[in-house]
């Protein structure tokens, strides 16, 4: 297992942290930051994930997209690319899984069109998190045979492939939406529109993993009132189906 993250210089490691709880992070995941020179991490990366990291290694944070300064896709791939081209071994360390929403296929390619080598480390994506921290099973053989992943997350440009909230509205499964908070008046009015019950069984989870994870049970009808009344944060994922029925009653925070 160590052989690729060891003696191997000038390589990019593009590693998936998981959703929070640092135990998550798989061994190959922490056995590339242990090998690391430079690390970026981005924010919704647990801060104790960088005690495998070697003691004088660079640790650079990417920064919070709505906390300040931020810094751009390019500058990141820029970054990787010339640590690497100095012959450092980088980990570029995402929130749950690198290619769940994560830039990881425009990180891949600048770093390809350098001639960088590279490796992808699977993490566990935060939908995925959902069954084992708050008891919803994202898929069940009498309830949901499939799942969708779903940005609720508009490009700032408006590029980028619009949804087809009809056929998502007819989904026969489970949706899990990422980055949806603030979008969800738009979004659960249309999948309304689209045919889905306002019945249909809705649960937020914020900070899923985390020691101060919240689970808030609701209705596709009640959501996006509730978000705003009770002043609901990212993050969360936000699961749509009659599996969030299964899970443990417990008071909604
Ligand atoms: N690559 C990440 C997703 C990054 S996009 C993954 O695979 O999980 C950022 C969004 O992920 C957040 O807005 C939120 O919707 C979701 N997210 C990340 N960590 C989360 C957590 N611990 N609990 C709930 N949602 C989380």
């Amino acid at each position: 297992m160590t052989q690729d993250c060891q003696n191997r210089r000038g390589k990019v490691y593009l590693v998936g942290a998981g959703p929070g709880d640092p135990g998550l992070i798989t061994l190959r995941g922490a056995q590339c930051l242990a090998e690391a020179d430079l690390v970026l991490y981005d924010y919704l990366v647990n801060p104790q994930l960088l005690e495998h990291v070697p003691a004088g290694a660079e640790q650079i944070s990417l920064g919070h997209p709505h906390g300040g300064r931020e810094m751009l896709q390019h500058e990141i791939n820029e970054r990787m690319v010339a640590a690497a081209q100095a012959g450092r071994t980088v980990v570029r360390l995402k929130s749950g899984d690198p290619h769940v929403f994560g830039r990881g296929a425009e990180e891949i390619e600048a770093l390809a069109a350098a001639g960088i080598a590279y490796e992808v480390i699977p993490g566990v994506t935060a939908a995925f998190a959902v069954a084992s921290h708050a008891g919803i099973p994202i898929t069940h053989r009498d309830l949901a045979s499939a799942v969708a992943l779903i940005t609720g997350h508009r490009r700032g440009d408006g590029a980028g492939q619009e949804l087809d909230y009809e056929a998502l509205a007819r989904f026969p499964g489970t949706l899990v939406f990422y980055m949806g908070m603030t979008t969800a008046p738009q979004w659960s009015e249309a999948l309304l529109r689209g045919g889905r019950s306002p019945d249909t069984p809705v649960a937020i989870v914020r900070r899923a993993t985390w020691p101060d994870q919240e689970t808030i049970r609701c209705t596709l009808g009640t959501m996006a009132q509730l978000i705003q009344e009770r002043g609901i944060h990212p993050p969360a994922v936000i699961v749509v189906g009659e599996v969030v029925a299964l899970a443990p009653q417990k008071p909604s925070v």
